[in-house]
């Protein structure tokens, strides 16, 4: 059996300087404003263009996740499309008839990241948003060092531990 061996401080430091390269919050924001403006495509994004911008949120416990609540008829057994659908979140497995809806995540900052790091984080749920003039990562924690984010620790020691 592997063990998985916590990253020092310095460790995970050293990894978001090397794959986080600086803040572009306003230029983000200025560009998508100008995606939001225009009544015509005008190239410019919007925020359908965030991969991973809408999460369902469990009503019981709160818990977010990308996609949508597990799903299985009721009666296993009979599966046709009239069947009735219940919902169970993999947090507290409260299960709901109808499915909970989906809403957008909170976005403190954007940051340019190396191709390798965005594809990691969009694996993992985080928002990032593509265009023609460049890819961001949408971090949704602000207010501590990027290399506190549980989701840059995840991705440190998976790259470590594999
Ligand atoms: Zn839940």
């Amino acid at each position: 059996m592997k063990t998985t061996k916590e990253p020092t401080e310095r460790e995970l430091d050293t990894f978001v300087s090397q794959n986080v390269d600086r803040c572009q919050t306003s230029l983000v924001c200025a560009i998508l404003a100008q995606g939001y403006e225009a009544n015509e495509n005008n190239g410019m994004p919007t925020e359908h263009d965030i991969a991973n911008y809408y999460v369902f949120k469990c009503p019981e416990c709160g818990a977010s996740q990308n996609e949508p609540f597990d799903s299985e008829p009721i009666d296993p057994k009979n599966e046709s499309f009239a069947t009735p659908m219940h919902y169970k979140c993999y947090e507290c497995q409260a299960e709901f008839e109808k499915e909970p809806e989906s809403e957008p995540q909170e976005i403190y900052e954007w940051w340019l990241c190396s191709d390798w790091l965005l594809e990691k984080l969009e694996a993992r749920g985080e928002p990032v948003l593509h265009s023609d003039l460049g890819d961001w990562w949408g971090r949704t924690c602000s207010g501590q060092a990027i290399s506190m984010d549980s989701v840059i620790k995840d991705i440190y020691i998976s790259l470590h531990n594999s």
